[in-house]
């Protein structure tokens, strides 16, 4: 279904009532796999992380990860959750290429840690959202589907098959039907993922990159014509892998269904893919139930009993609250409540908190990642996370305008070189030929000039509209091809034209 043969997204919310559902996939940052020693890090050669554990190799066992359990706890109680005093793995049934056992070790009526909450700020409003359960699990492989335009297996001449990820630990975040969100029930959604990826930092459990696919949402969505009505069949679009993404596709179901319904239709039950290209959603397979799983306690692993004075050392290590945390970086950073919401709905905070970390002031950080560095990331389709441009790396690009070498416009062509990779800050205006005029001669006579070709404003400045001398300055970047001071610049308008008033304090300097 195209967009344009959609109901608009207002007409889909007079008539009906949003429903979200979310579940989050987190790839833990261990060193080895979940039930082998094998290693876990991102982009090696295709199958050369694998082990006859990891590929199901008959007679192969499973020998659990201390330190995952460990970070599954610790995920459990920062949501708020109860930590299951014994539990167990389930094996999960069923057939895919990228999953070389034929079951995938999972958690299934056992999950570690159960029935938490959390809270979402958006616009100002807190919204509870209630955790079903975290439960732990292992990845699967990957399937590499070639010779199609799409990537997918429809279209394609042959498909590769890459184990590195099988068996990588994931603990998967549940939450309970998220009701009474109205309108902003797109915008719950992704500040529901952000506000996750955050805490998943502070606890230092995983490297929450979305782009990589360390942290994956499926988003569920069902409509239901009121508040007091029943719920209504849901959706489930899997591997939305942007915050954007989740927000777009978030609504665009929204849409779809409402459309749907709107023609006498029913919504399918079914997983959907959703295609950043297009925006669109499209039918994945038709949802399994939970009995065509087959789930049976995984009979190679000994049931988890983490000990409760474990649990409660490990509460200990908890970091600050997301509140807390919130509380102390405005009050640090000086922000009001709309400039803290506009760094944390463009997935930000961490990135300004290590900017000013790496010697930046909270404006200058804000300011550089939340305009032009959060335009590339758009332009881009990615999060600014994911740019080739590093705290550190803003916070040399705004020393070098500090220390007068660059100025403003100088910093967007350093961060061009940033993004094209040619190296650090000091190279690039190296190698580039930045550098600010403020040589007193040039800058006078450039000064004298816009002066002469501009009377009309130099007789404004003189009267004392002192905002006027925006468009003499203006002028002499003009000339000087953006290449100069602009303080100076105004300084030396102001020692031609504003007349210093006996008394006064610039006549006492
Ligand atoms: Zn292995």
């Amino acid at each position: 279904m195209s967009v344009a043969s959609l109901v608009s997204y207002e007409q889909a919310l007079e008539r009906y009532d949003p429903v979200l559902g979310l579940e989050v996939h987190v790839e833990l940052d261990t060193v080895s796999k979940m039930f082998c020693g094998c290693p876990t890090g991102f982009g090696a050669a295709p199958n050369a992380q694998v082990c006859p554990v990891c590929l199901g190799l008959p007679g192969a066992l499973p020998v659990l990860n201390e330190r995952a359990v460990e970070s599954a706890i610790r995920i459990g109680l920062a949501l708020n959750c109860t930590v299951a005093v014994e539990c167990r793995f389930a094996r999960k049934n069923y057939f895919y290429p990228d999953m070389p056992k034929n079951f995938q070790t999972s958690q299934y009526d056992e999950p570690i840690a159960f029935d938490g909450w959390t809270e979402v700020e958006v616009d100002g409003r807190s919204y509870r959202i209630e955790i079903e359960r975290a439960h732990m699990e292992e990845d699967t492989g990957k399937s590499l589907h070639v010779g199609g335009a799409t990537g997918r297996i429809h279209g394609a001449h042959h498909s590769l098959v890459d184990y590195n990820r099988a068996g990588i630990p994931l603990v998967e975040i549940v939450t309970r039907p998220i009701v009474g969100t109205g309108a902003l029930a797109p915008v719950v959604a992704r500040a529901y993922v952000a506000h996750l990826r955050e805490l998943l930092v502070a606890l230092a459990v995983s490297d929450v990159r979305m782009e990589q696919g360390s942290l994956r949402c499926d988003a569920n969505v069902s409509l239901r014509p009121g508040p007091d009505a029943p719920l209504g069949t849901r959706t489930e679009t899997k591997n939305v892998n942007s915050l954007r993404s989740v927000e777009r596709a978030v609504r665009y179901e929204i849409c779809r269904q409402a459309s749907v319904l709107g023609d006498g239709g029913t919504v399918t039950q079914e997983t959907r893919h959703w295609h950043e290209d297009t925006g669109i959603t499209t039918p994945g397979r038709s949802k399994e139930q939970a009995e065509d799983y087959r789930y049976f306690p995984e009979p190679d692993l000994a049931p988890i009993a983490p000990d409760a004075a474990w649990v409660e050392e490990l509460r200990e290590t908890l970091p600050e609250g997301p509140r807390e945390r919130w509380a102390r970086l405005q009050a640090g950073w000086g922000f009001s409540d709309l400039e803290m919401r506009d760094v944390a709905g463009a997935g930000a905070l961490v990135l300004v908190e290590q900017t000013i970390a790496a010697g930046a002031t909270p404006a200058a950080a804000k300011k550089w990642w939340l305009s032009d560095l959060a335009r590339r990331a758009n332009e881009q389709g990615v999060e600014p996370a994911a740019l080739p441009v590093s705290p550190e790396q803003v916070a040399q690009v705004q020393a070098l305008i500090d220390a007068g070498r660059i100025n403003d416009k100088m910093a967007r062509t350093v961060f061009d070189g940033l993004l094209a990779g040619e190296g650090t800050p000091e190279e690039i205006v190296v190698a580039q030929g930045l550098v600010v005029v403020s040589d007193e001669t040039a800058l006078g006579a450039a000064v004298d000039r816009a002066i002469e070709a501009h009377p009309d404003v130099a007789a404004k400045v003189r009267d004392g509209k002192v905002a006027a001398a925006g468009a003499l300055i203006g002028a002499v970047m003009k000339e000087m091809r953006g290449q100069a001071d602009a303080a100076r610049v105004r300084e030396l308008i102001n020692s031609r034209l504003v007349t210093v008033t006996p008394g006064s304090d610039l006549a006492s300097q």
